[in-house]
């Protein structure tokens, strides 16, 4: 038997239940999982909330680190240590927030050199979306010197993560919150300024005042279309969420007239060569003692509460589960 949270169908609760070993699905790869992340995504899975699970019943947990029990992989051996994250885990296919999670090989990767489990699990899909986010505006360009870049929902997971990679990479860092109160915790980050978040929840002309040279975007709705609004010429900004909302209320304005670039951010089906990439990106630009700082540890029976919070507003950071 092993210990699972447990979605039987839409709308519910997850609920922390023992399983038979025989109850999980049988790929090619069994890992005993130590690690588990609390993202949005996940939030919305344990709560019922919001329409992330497509398969009935679910294990959730879209990210997860462990020891490999048993393989039938080429490329994993027993008592390998192992990561995933992404491929409609916890969404499609059972997940991490249990004591075991069986995956085919394909979609695992040996932990990056200098981080441990619990550290990449720190980070998890949050840390590595806002490293696609910063990658992303690197390629299409923008540099330091270009000017500042705007990270909003700044005090969550990846919005924290984006704060501290940008300035580490030396870049002038514009922090979006709507806990101004966090203004301390985001200039450790790195963040030079904060701004409030109702700046940019009010309707904006198809044109403002010219300020970000760059911008990672968690929020979407309102929000990304003022951030837009007010871009340099050139700038580049980088959409991965919708914690503010689905829709885009946008003109063309910025792309026509400012030649902006809009970088959409999928973590879920990104290249196995691009993960390890960014893997390994992090392990070299992340500070461990300002992730330790931002990073929250809850035993697998914490989740449902944590996730009710993290929807709430109620976390800054990140959480990560350790799985008994
Ligand atoms: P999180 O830790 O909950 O952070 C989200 C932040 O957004 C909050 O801390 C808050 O920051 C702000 N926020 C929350 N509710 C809001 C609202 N109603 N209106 C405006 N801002 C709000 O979540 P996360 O794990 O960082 O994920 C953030 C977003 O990115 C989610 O939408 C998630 O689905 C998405 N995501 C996408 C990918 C991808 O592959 N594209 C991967 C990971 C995450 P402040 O209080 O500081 O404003």
């Amino acid at each position: 038997m092993f210990d699972a949270l447990y979605l039987e169908q839409a709308g519910q609760t997850a609920t922390l239940r023992k399983l038979p070993e025989n109850a999980l699905p049988d790929e090619e790869v069994t890992v005993r999982v130590h690690w588990s992340g609390l993202n949005y995504k996940d939030a919305l899975a344990i709560t019922g909330r919001g329409p992330v699970v497509r398969a009935w019943p679910m294990v959730p947990g879209i990210d997860f680190a462990g020891v490999v029990e048993r393989s039938s992989s080429p490329d994993f051996t027993v008592g390998q240590q192992v990561m995933l994250n992404g491929w409609g885990v916890g969404e499609k296919h059972w997940g991490g927030l249990a004591q075991k999670a069986s995956v085919p090989g394909a979609w695992l990767l040996p932990l990056p050199q200098g981080l441990d489990a619990r550290q990449v699990l720190a980070l998890g899909t949050a840390g590595f979306t806002a490293m696609l986010c910063v990658q992303a505006l690197v390629r299409e360009g923008v540099e330091p010197a270009s000017g500042p870049v705007l990270v909003t929902g700044a005090t969550g997971g990846v919005g924290s993560v984006a704060v501290m990679l940008l300035a580490r990479l030396g870049y002038e860092v514009v922090a979006v919150t709507g806990r101004l109160e966090e203004q301390p915790y985001l200039q450790r980050l790195g963040a030079s300024e904060v701004l409030a978040r109702s700046h940019f929840e009010m309707p904006s002309r198809p044109l403002e005042k010219a300020r970000w040279a760059g911008a990672v975007d968690v929020v979407g709705g309102q929000v990304l279309a003022s951030v837009c609004a007010s871009m340099k010429p050139q700038g580049v900004v980088t959409a991965c969420g919708l914690a503010g909302g689905m829709a885009f209320p946008a003109t063309v304005a910025p792309f026509i007239l400012r030649g902006v670039t809009l970088v959409g951010i999928d973590s879920v089906m990104c290249p196995k060569e691009v993960r390890q990439d960014m893997w390994d990106r992090l392990a070299l630009l992340v500070n461990r003692d300002l992730l330790a700082e931002m990073t929250r540890v809850i035993p697998l029976s914490g989740a449902v509460a944590a996730a009710t919070d993290l929807l709430d507003g109620k976390i800054k950071g990140r959480v990560v589960v350790e799985v008994p």
